[in-house]
């Protein structure tokens, strides 16, 4: 593989736009929100010039180029590395599983197994991206708030970059989320309380520090990083383009940043028209379905689902998520654990995919979709898996049970 790639890449950031006034702010130097409206939920977008992406971008170039996110660096936030081009991240597979489709009674399922990315989750994309940007930016200690996976996912990248991973995680958060990033090398902090006050604990410490802060949902750089899982889909179903794409959502970044993906690639020319998002997420702990229902967010929707990775009450990113699920003419629906515990079992017989929890809840929510007449069982859909089954070991035991006992033979 070549290390130098691209040779000479332009930096294609135009500018940055805020989600609520529209108005351009300053690209900030790590998280940031709209300096001219008063709304802590106004994120900031990261625009690009497309005409020279298209320029440059060509099928033919993406040819030569080597297979992992790094691949789409002219829509990436940052500058080109050679430190980090050969980081292993994204083209993770997509399976068909007719199999799974009839358990789901969709005429056709496959799922992008994003378990398989480096530490074992879809994080990867955006902890890459934001370990890239901290080292560019001089930064030597990067800091993030997260139920596991953009924890453990933050510690590794900065282990294989050779920066400092702080991490603060809620009470509950699996152990072996935890003992990934501790073995990772990170300096946790457990904190006693909600990934909420986690989050609000993170931040005021990277206000204190001059910490690099990686929380996602106010960090423009990152959704570019999950980003390019959409940019994948598009380029790996091209010519076979699914109907629907369904994905789990906690801070809505994952959907927000899948959604702007393949809405570039239909700029570009790569695919005629952009999927339908269908979002899933836990019942009772469903914000940003009720925001794309009614346009208002409501506080603190709290219930206890299995799925930690999308247990999020205060979504920072819901707007992004709201707008562009509604621009792709999408939907959401809502999972219980019962749901969510038969999906776990049914990916892994049918389709040989290890799912944790917030994973099976995007094929739980498949089901859900087309038992409501959401998704027409004529549609071929696209799931992405976002979290490897072995990231929460405990509730996989507790959905499967114990195994048989039989005796060895006798000596
Ligand atoms: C983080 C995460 C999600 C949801 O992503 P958001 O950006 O918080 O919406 C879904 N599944 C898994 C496994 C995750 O780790
Ligand atoms: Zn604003």
């Amino acid at each position: 593989m070549q290390t130098r790639y691209p040779p000479s890449m332009p930096n294609l950031i135009t500018g940055c736009t805020c989600v609520v006034c529209g108005a351009a702010a300053p690209l900030p130097r790590s998280a940031g929100t709209c300096p001219s409206c008063n709304d802590p939920f106004a994120t900031l977008e990261i625009n690009f010039d497309m005409d020279r992406a298209r320029a440059s971008m060509t099928p033919s170039a993406l040819a030569s180029r080597p297979f992992n996110h790094w691949r789409y660096a002219e829509l990436l936030p940052i500058e080109p590395d050679d430190r980090a081009f050969a980081w292993p991240v994204g083209w993770t597979p997509i399976l068909d599983s007719p199999r799974l489709a009839q358990w789901a009674n969709a005429k056709r399922l496959r799922i992008k197994d994003e378990g398989r990315n480096h530490t074992g989750s879809f994080k990867d994309r955006a902890s890459s991206v934001g370990v890239l940007r901290a080292m560019q930016a001089g930064d030597t200690t990067i800091a993030c708030a997260s139920t596991g996976n953009a924890a453990s996912s933050c510690a590794g990248f900065a282990a294989i970059a050779g920066i400092n991973a702080t991490i603060f995680v809620p009470a509950r958060a699996p152990k072996p989320k935890i003992a990934q990033l501790l073995i990772f090398g990170a300096d946790v902090r457990r904190v006693r309380g909600t990934y909420a006050q986690a989050y609000d604990l993170c931040n005021s410490e990277c206000d204190t520090h001059g910490w690099h802060n990686r929380n996602c949902a106010i960090n423009p750089y990152l959704v570019e990083g999950k980003k390019t899982c959409g940019l994948e889909i598009a380029e790996q179903t091209s010519s076979d383009l699914p109907d629907w794409v369904v994905l789990s959502v906690g801070d809505g970044c994952t959907i927000a940043g899948v959604a702007k993906g393949l809405t570039q690639m239909r700029e570009l020319g790569f695919i005629d028209r952009v999927p339908r998002i269908l979002g899933v997420q836990a019942e009772g702990v469903d914000p940003i379905a009720i925001a794309f229902e009614t346009g208002d967010l409501p506080m603190d929707r709290t219930a206890d689902t299995m799925a930690d990775s999308i247990d999020v009450p205060v979504p920072r990113n819901w707007r992004k998520a709201v707008n562009r699920v509604r621009d792709c003419e999408g939907a959401f629906v809502r999972v219980t654990n019962d749901e969510i515990a038969q999906a776990m079992q049914a990916a892994g017989a049918k389709a040989g995919v290890f799912c944790e929890p917030a994973a099976a809840a995007s094929i739980a929510g498949i089901k859900r979709a087309i038992a409501e007449g959401i998704i027409e069982p004529s549609a071929d859909i696209l799931a992405v898996s976002t979290g490897s089954g072995l990231k929460d070991v405990d509730s996989a035991i507790a959905v499967a049970g114990e195994p048989n006992e039989v005796d060895p033979l006798a000596d």
